[in-house]
């Protein structure tokens, strides 16, 4: 990359950006609380200013990321070489239309998944409880296609407004929309500014009921007070790829801080100090002793960018 304080500077008197970082370890930025640091850390205060960023980004060929609440990530500790866009400035929400029995919602895309079943809770709209206890931002969510409980994003979504470096606001309506299990395929570059989802009207009491088993549930069941990326591999069809860890004996493995939660086979725990050399080793050490005891190649469901140290 060139010049990175240059390209700040560029940045903030050319084109009004403020939020931007330099090596910024991307440890702070991650559910899993590891890993390198990202060249660049910018965070648009509207999607106005992340249009003048990409612009920017396409005329300097530089390599750029979208950022939800990175809890599906891992960066490896050589760090990300480019810039990572934070999405998190962009949380508003906003009542579209209110029929008798459905109401649209637009929302921005850094607007957090707990927000949402919290805006779903005062307002009476049920559909996103599913989404109870995933620490996902709604854009991070759609482009993984998030899913827990009988529910994924793919069922309550109606429109996704995306962005490309040069281009305007593209609305993708759900018709043209190419969901998959844990992706959304969109083409390169894209980033989601917002989305408009379609809730039902539903009684607070019934909306609360739901979210609280879900809460109870979760607890019962992953590792909640420990730092993770959630379900690190894609289940194999028809298997939970949490069990055939545990079948393979390797609940409770660890290298260095990061260990195999011993309460979900598919979680990867941080024990305080993990780097995400000790991940990602533990995810290769797993996927390989499952393949050599069944013969199923485990797919990460998480992503892991960056380069090594
Ligand atoms: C404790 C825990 C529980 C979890 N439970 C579940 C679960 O039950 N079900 C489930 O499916 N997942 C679960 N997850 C995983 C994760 O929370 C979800 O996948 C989440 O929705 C990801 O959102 P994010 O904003 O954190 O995305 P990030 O981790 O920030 O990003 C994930 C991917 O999405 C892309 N992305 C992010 N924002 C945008 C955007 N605006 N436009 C385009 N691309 C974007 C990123 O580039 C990256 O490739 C869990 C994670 C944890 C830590």
């Amino acid at each position: 990359m060139v010049n990175k304080a240059k390209l700040k500077k560029e940045l903030q008197l050319l084109y009004g950006v403020r939020d931007i970082i330099l090596d910024e370890p991307m440890s702070r930025h991650t559910s899993m609380g590891a890993g390198g640091t990202a060249d660049l850390f910018i965070v648009p205060a509207d999607v106005e200013e992340l249009k003048r960023i990409l612009a920017f980004f396409e005329q300097r060929k530089i390599d750029f990321m979208p950022l939800g609440n990175g809890s599906n990530l891992i960066v490896r500790d050589g760090g990300y070489r480019g810039a990572l866009i934070s999405l998190k400035g962009l949380k508003r929400i906003e009542i579209v239309s209110t029929g008798t029995e459905e109401t649209l919602l637009y929302a921005e895309a850094g607007t957090t998944l707990s927000r949402l079943v919290d805006f779903s809770i005062e307002h009476s709209l049920g559909g996103i409880e599913f989404c109870e206890g995933i620490p996902g931002s709604l854009g991070g969510a759609l482009k993984m296609n998030t899913g827990a409980y009988g529910g994924e994003m793919k069922d309550i979504v109606e429109t996704i407004f995306t962005l490309r470096p040069c281009t305007h606001i593209e609305a993708l309506r759900r018709d043209n929309l190419h969901f998959d299990y844990r992706c959304l395929n969109l083409p390169e570059g894209s980033i989601i500014t917002g989305a408009c989802i379609k809730l039902v009207s539903r009684s607070t009491e019934l909306i609360k009921k739901r979210v609280e088993e879900i809460k109870a549930s979760r607890k019962s069941k992953h590792p909640i007070n420990l730092r993770s990326a959630g379900s690190i591999f894609r289940n194999p069809p028809g298997l939970p790829a949490g069990k055939l860890i545990e079948e393979a004996g390797l609940k409770g493995y660890q290298i260095g801080d990061a260990q195999i939660s011993e309460m979900h086979g598919n979680f990867i725990v941080n024990k305080g100090a993990a780097c995400a050399r000790d991940i990602v080793n533990l995810i290769d050490m797993a996927r390989k002793t499952v393949k050599e005891k069944t013969g199923i190649l485990l797919e990460t469901e998480v992503k892991i960018i960056g380069d090594e140290k």
